[in-house]
């Protein structure tokens, strides 16, 4: 029987590897990698092009697709600047409560399913069960964007996807996407009195804005009728817009960041392609009749997918199933659920610990909720041997 005491042993293994996502995971997936070989797992790595960081895929059961994967990243943000009561890479235990780095976000529900494994190696399983650690999560789902092709071109590809980031034990069904955008506006230098001869980098990417803005307006009258998000359509934000120096000289430079929160793909892909277009059809050729060299060029600070939610999600039945919980929610903010959605698998995030308590100094996970989340792994290796 798995027991409380034999997770806590390999979070505090976990805890112990400061995987801060600057920094190298092959060691805290070294010590994975043993766990599971140990109990006859096989288990792949696959590097980044740097080689210091990798996503590992474990897998127990028979050699197949359809079976169900528990996923996590392994990678946690800084401590800088935050302040700790006890070192933040050694597991303390006080009052029922675990506090270290990456317990609740997420290396408590890694520790769980390590930690199951060995159950899980003594049943007769009828579907494989998946554990898959990805590398650079909290920097915009760098290793899950490498992975999920991966899995999609395995001959075992993966059915259903829990992700365990902390909902508290909570079904979570559905989470907008984040994407987020730099666009650099090169004009051309001039003296304000002689507005036709420079091409003005703040004004044009004024006008960007504006269209941007127009989108904003259209996008929510395409709210699905269905939606449960709050608010119900994909909304736009412009963070930060920098250009120009003095009032008499036409700037050269400018730059606009902005983001979307596209409540389905739909939408990413229908705002992309308007502000491309308004790019490319009228304000470059407006901008180089003036002056050849002008520019636009747009940088993907990232963009991760949502999770939308669906009207059938074997995923989420099932872990409804496990848990007894009869209702699910959205939240705000984002995971890899929606990388493993778009390569078909069902998805659902639902693990141990509080949002409350993740990116915190003193971020802690109860014993009470890695309980939770042990029972609810057992019941799924009852259901994977049936
Ligand atoms: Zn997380």
């Amino acid at each position: 029987m798995t027991d409380l005491k034999t997770t806590t042993d390999v979070l505090a293994e976990l805890v112990a590897c400061p995987t801060v996502s600057s920094d190298s995971n092959l060691h805290m997936l070294g010590l994975i990698a043993n766990r599971l070989h140990a109990v006859g797992a096989r288990v792949e790595l696959y590097h980044d092009a740097g080689g210091t960081k990798a996503n590992l895929v474990g897998t127990l059961g028979p050699d197949r697709p359809g079976g169900i994967m528990l996923s996590g990243h392994s990678d946690v943000v800084p401590v800088e600047d935050q302040p700790w009561s006890s070192d933040p890479f050694t597991l303390r235990e006080e009052g029922g409560r675990f506090y270290g780095r990456g317990t609740c976000d997420m290396k408590g529900f890694i520790a769980c399913s390590i930690a199951m494994a060995e159950h899980y190696a003594t049943l007769d399983l009828k579907r494989p069960v998946h554990f898959a650690f990805t590398h650079d999560e909290e920097i915009g789902c760098l290793g899950a964007q490498a992975l999920a092709p991966i899995l999609a071109a395995r001959s075992d590809t993966p059915a259903l996807a829990v992700i365990g980031e902390p909902t508290s034990m909570r079904i979570i069904e559905g989470h907008k996407g984040c994407c987020e955008y730099q666009v650099t506006f090169t004009g051309r230098e001039g003296h304000g009195s002689e507005p036709d001869k420079g091409v003005n980098a703040v004004e044009f990417a004024t006008r960007y804005i504006t269209r941007l803005l127009d989108l904003r307006a259209e996008l929510q009258t395409r709210a699905p009728a269905t939606s449960r998000f709050d608010p119900p359509w994909t909304t736009v934000n412009i963070g930060r817009l920098t250009g120009g120096h003095v009032p008499n000289v036409i700037p050269g430079h400018a730059e606009v960041d902005w983001e979307m929160r596209p409540v389905r793909d739909e939408d990413r892909v229908f705002v992309k392609e308007a502000i491309e277009s308004y790019t490319q059809d009228v304000l470059l050729p407006a901008m180089r009749r003036v002056w050849p060299a002008a520019g636009i060029e747009t940088t993907v600070l990232g963009e991760v997918a949502g999770l939308e939610p669906m009207e059938e999600n074997a995923a989420r039945d099932l872990v409804a199933e496990l848990t007894g919980a009869n209702g699910t929610d959205l939240v705000s903010f984002g995971t890899e659920a929606g990388l493993f959605q778009q390569i078909g698998m069902s998805a659902v995030v639902c693990g141990p610990g509080s949002i409350e308590q993740a990116h915190k100094p003193d971020e802690y996970v109860t014993g009470d909720q890695l309980e939770m989340c042990l029972a609810m792994l057992r019941r799924l290796g009852t259901r994977l041997a049936r």
